[in-house]
């Protein structure tokens, strides 16, 4: 009787114990809600599909085996430890390693996940390395793409951009100039604050449960600050920036929670890992790859860093044609161009040009989109900036700005437009270059600048009035 009573008391005591200790670990953990999603899941899945098979034409993808299967044990361990509530069973997870030795981690839609071997090389631990992905892995099984498109009122056609640019953001070159500079850069490089909270408290929470430290996520952002050494932040930091205090709040969850089977590390696989990596020859930075793509794939494009180098200038240029023809970029951009002129993409802007009209020295006859970084968000003052770079730039320092700058619409936004001349060195004639600005959502600066000689301008002012306000920018 008495052993009964024993007995009983134990599993009551226990109980107990279950019973307090329960409610606290789920009242200590931050709760997450499903953010607000007007797209079906299949979308997420259709645009990380169609992404994946972009990046991994022009990715160099490590072809070794055993890193890969390693990174994906630990991507499915992580993948079983997401929430239920945030499982997504129609997502298809899988993981590769990317051979290029940037910091840098993506994850699509729907689930296809890129680690770069430079990533695996710069974490200390192999939780430092789950971390990253169980912080990607967060960002999917959030939605957190479409999420962004809701919140932003994209409409369903211009979704097909995410995956693009998600893929472009990380591969330069030809397609990824485009996608990548431009697309990239205007649409959604980055993700919300509150988005990356997000995705740092349910990446705690996913390591707590697959069995790592959750701190390790935390000491991870640390170390990629480290390696950056104080200069350009790994890429990987700027399209998940800091929401604040980030260390403090990936410790802090931490704190309140459990870490499954006493989160021991598995140092021995990933050291080994670690060396069987550092013997594989020397990887090359994306901005090789994208390098190497440019010249490789030539098609025309010519040699080195300029598309434009094997051209050669002519005294005898044909007049823009009539007719013209579409230029798109992902949804960014659209805009009509004549048909007789080639399109040349660089890593942050494209260039239009006539045969006889572009070489390594740039264009005579043509134009040039892009965009760049806005120191002020100002748009006046950021078109000052421009202009005053650009007429320091190598090459160009015979233009003189002839005009003042005007007011004017781009897009259907508010702009600028100015007028530079003087003495071309390539053709010895006078030059025509007309600016105008405008400004994109993220702040950055999206500029056109028409060049001609000023003896045909007439000929030309057509052509440009034409793609000036053919110019739709979906941003
Ligand atoms: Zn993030």
């Amino acid at each position: 009787m008495k052993k009964y009573n024993f007995g009983k008391n134990i599993t009551t005591m226990m109980l107990a114990w279950a019973m307090l200790a329960v409610p606290l670990a789920a009242f200590g953990q931050t709760r997450i809600t499903m953010p607000k999603n007007k797209y079906k899941i299949q979308d997420d899945i259709k645009l990380g599909r169609d992404a994946s098979r972009q990046v991994e034409q022009q990715m160099p993808v490590l072809n070794d085996a055993e890193a890969t299967r390693y990174v994906q044990d630990i991507g499915q361990r992580l993948v079983n430890a997401i929430p239920s509530q945030f499982q997504h069973s129609e997502f298809q997870y899988n993981f590769s390693v990317i051979n290029a030795r940037d910091i840098n981690a993506f994850a699509l839609p729907g689930g296809p996940m890129y680690v770069n071997r430079g990533m695996i090389e710069a974490a200390r631990t192999e939780g430092e390395m789950a971390g990253v992905m169980a912080h990607e892995l967060a960002h999917v099984a959030l939605r957190h793409g479409t999420a962004q498109a809701t919140e932003q009122s994209k409409p369903l056609n211009q979704l097909g951009t995410i995956g693009l640019i998600l893929g472009g953001a990380v591969l330069g070159g030809q397609q990824g100039a485009q996608l990548g500079m431009l697309g990239a850069q205007a649409w959604m490089t980055k993700f919300s604050r509150k988005y990356e909270t997000q995705a740092d408290v349910l990446g705690a929470q996913i390591m707590a449960n697959a069995g790592y430290d959750p701190r390790d996520l935390a000491n991870m952002f640390r170390t990629i600050e480290q390696q950056s050494g104080g200069n350009r932040a790994p890429e990987w930091l700027s399209s998940h920036p800091d929401p604040g205090n980030r260390y403090e709040t990936i410790n802090r969850e931490a704190q309140s929670l459990r870490v499954a089977g006493g989160g021991e590390r598995n140092m021995r696989e990933f050291q080994r890992i670690q060396n069987r990596l550092s013997r594989l020859p020397r990887a090359q930075s994306m901005e090789e790859i994208a390098r190497n793509q440019q010249n490789g794939r030539g098609g025309g494009y010519g040699q080195g860093q300029n598309p434009m180098a094997n051209g050669r200038y002519s005294s005898r240029v044909e007049l823009p044609s009539s007719r013209s023809r579409v230029f798109t970029s992902g949804n960014f951009i659209q805009m009509s161009v004549p048909d007789n002129w080639r399109e040349f993409p660089t890593q942050s802007s494209v260039w239009f040009s006539p045969e006889g009209a572009y070489g390594d020295n740039g264009i005579t006859h043509g134009a040039m989109i892009g965009m760049t970084e806005a120191r002020s968000n100002n748009l006046q003052q950021a078109t000052e900036d421009y202009v005053n770079g650009l007429m320091q730039g190598e090459g160009n320092n015979y233009l003189r700005q002839t005009a003042n700058y005007t007011r004017t619409t781009l897009g259907g936004r508010n702009a600028y437009a100015t007028t530079l001349t003087g003495r071309s060195p390539l053709t010895n004639r006078n030059e025509i270059v007309n600016v105008v600005t405008t400004q994109l959502r993220n702040g950055n600066l999206f500029y056109v600048v028409a060049v001609s000689p000023e003896s045909e301008a007439s000929n030309y002012n057509y052509a440009f009035r034409n793609m000036l306000r053919s110019i739709r920018l979906n941003d």
